[in-house]
């Protein structure tokens, strides 16, 4: 972990990294730690902006003093859950930038897709694609589409400082939620292979909690930590467990209650993956071994 500190004054602009500057808003919860971390990158004529956080009058104000006379060449968004993505709009609308980032989400699937957690105002000027990239100052982004938390993740790395913006994908104080239908365990798995097998990423910016600065050591213990998930999950079921609600509580004992429903919807994750690949079967919402 890098040694930042964790009680930092919103609104200012740290700089966290060569070309990277870090602006904290104001909204901490159990799910954004100390809130969403925006950051700016870029120190010369022109900078990029990702992940503007929630439309928040004290947020914008922060990150239009540090943005200061640089051009915002491109206002970068993760995904589009509503503590990353609302103040882009806004933001936009004061700097004349474009929104180039995640796609915005489909929802002509079959059901909703989004939920109350979701921004459905986001409109990408340009969806930046796997491996396309975006050039300012000094600097370049380059998109890492991660699919799984959300579907339409994409993290953004940035070759001049060996960094890696990961939005909620990969985060060091916490494992990241995956809530179906939107989010997908078998997607999210496959971004964390994805991410380990990249050896040039030397840090992690999250959205949320420190920088990571042995990425890939975190990715490793991660994928550990979801197969032991999984076969935590196996055993409850083979305990006689088969509902979700009856194995939260005995497969997260000691975390915050809070975080329960949110657990559910992981290991609802699981399941769904378990059964997609003929491990586990269901009738309504009761869970069972298929084998
Ligand atoms: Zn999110």
């Amino acid at each position: 972990m890098a040694a930042q500190s964790e009680d930092r004054p919103y609104t200012l602009a740290d700089p966290v990294a060569p070309l990277v500057r870090r602006v904290l808003a104001r909204n901490p919860s159990p799910f954004t730690y100390t809130g969403t971390q925006s950051y700016i990158v870029g120190d010369g004529e022109s900078v990029a902006v990702i992940d503007p956080g929630p439309d928040d009058a004290e947020h914008l104000n922060a990150l239009v003093g540090a943005i200061g006379d640089a051009r915002v060449a491109a206002i970068c968004c993760t995904h589009t859950h509503r503590d990353h993505s609302p103040a882009a709009a806004p933001l936009a609308g004061i700097t004349g930038a474009p929104v180039i980032g995640c796609a915005p989400l489909t929802l002509e699937d079959d059901g909703p897709r989004a939920d109350a957690a979701f921004d459905p105002g986001y409109r990408p000027d340009r969806v930046l694609g796997d491996g396309e990239a975006i050039t300012g100052d000094g600097w370049t982004l380059v998109g890492v589409e991660t699919p799984g938390h959300t579907s339409n993740h994409v993290c953004f790395a940035l070759p001049e400082s060996g960094a890696l913006f990961t939005g909620d994908h990969v985060m060091g104080w916490s494992t990241s939620v995956v809530s179906p239908p939107d989010g997908d365990m078998a997607a999210y798995m496959a971004s964390l292979t994805k991410l380990y097998e990249r050896e040039e990423d030397r840090i992690y910016f999250p959205a949320h909690g420190p920088a990571v600065e042995k990425p890939r050591q975190l990715v490793r213990g991660m994928i550990g930590h979801r197969k032991q998930r999984e076969r935590q999950i196996l055993r409850q079921i083979g305990e006689g467990r088969r509902l979700i609600t009856e194995m939260v509580p005995h497969m997260y004992k000691g975390v915050d209650e809070r975080l329960w429903p949110a657990a559910g919807r992981s290991v609802l994750a699981h399941l769904i993956d378990l059964e997609q690949r003929g491990e586990v079967a269901r009738s309504d919402h009761e869970w069972r071994i298929a084998r």
